[in-house]
């Protein structure tokens, strides 16, 4: 027969106390070196935070995104257009989404997108109007270019860690950030965008996957 006998409150917080060292401590530093579990210590003190407050341990900052994260968040919009523009149209010049003429197009430049960082476009062969998004998986989306962009870079840059902490690091909820790598998955533009971009801000002979 097995007794059940719960763990000492006492023995619990002394083994925060090893861990945490002096210093402050994340759950997952307890996860790896702790002889119990967060979740025990959650369940027995009412909470992660409640147990570490019992043991007079401070949580722990967690760590800062990568390099290549910190260098295209820091990235203006207007910047993120501009690569943007130079993948969707590699030849240089603006071709008509639907007869495929590169010319004659014409701007249109009175009209904008709520984003005026893009351009609109006639073409003249046919008469549609167009924008640098149309026909691609960021049009009609509000999401700025430069969000994509940090997107882009974390699923490669910060892809060991929790999906939590790259929707955090860009300011988002979990489910926004999943809807956003869901929506560049597949694309062969966004694809692009990614590999462009990880030539300006990724780490020099540190190649890391691309899932997108
Ligand atoms: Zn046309």
């Amino acid at each position: 027969m097995r007794i059940y006998h719960p763990i000492p409150n006492e023995d619990l917080l002394a083994d925060l106390r090893r861990v945490a060292a002096g210093a402050g401590l994340t759950r997952a530093h307890y996860e790896a070196e702790g002889r119990y579990s967060p979740a025990t210590q959650a369940k027995h003190f009412g909470g992660w935070g409640r147990a570490l407050a019992r043991a007079g341990v401070k949580p722990a900052a967690p760590p800062p995104p990568p390099e290549p994260v910190q260098r295209i968040l820091r990235w203006s919009e207007g910047e993120s257009v501009r690569l943007f523009r130079t993948i969707r149209w590699p030849a240089g010049h603006v071709r008509c989404p639907r007869c495929e003429q590169p010319e004659p197009v014409r701007p249109l430049p009175t009209q904008q997108l709520a984003n005026s960082a893009y351009g609109i476009y006639a073409c003249e062969e046919c008469a549609y109007h167009f924008s640098d998004l149309t026909g691609t998986v960021f049009q009609q989306r509000s999401t700025a270019m430069k969000v994509w962009l940090a997107v882009l870079i974390m699923e490669r840059a910060g892809a060991e860690q929790p999906r939590l902490r790259r929707a955090r690091w860009l300011g988002v909820t979990t489910e926004s950030y999943a809807r956003k790598v869901m929506i560049l998955q597949g694309s062969q533009l966004a694809h692009a965008l990614g590999e462009a971009a990880w030539a300006m801000v990724g780490t020099p002979g540190q190649e890391a996957p691309c899932s997108i």
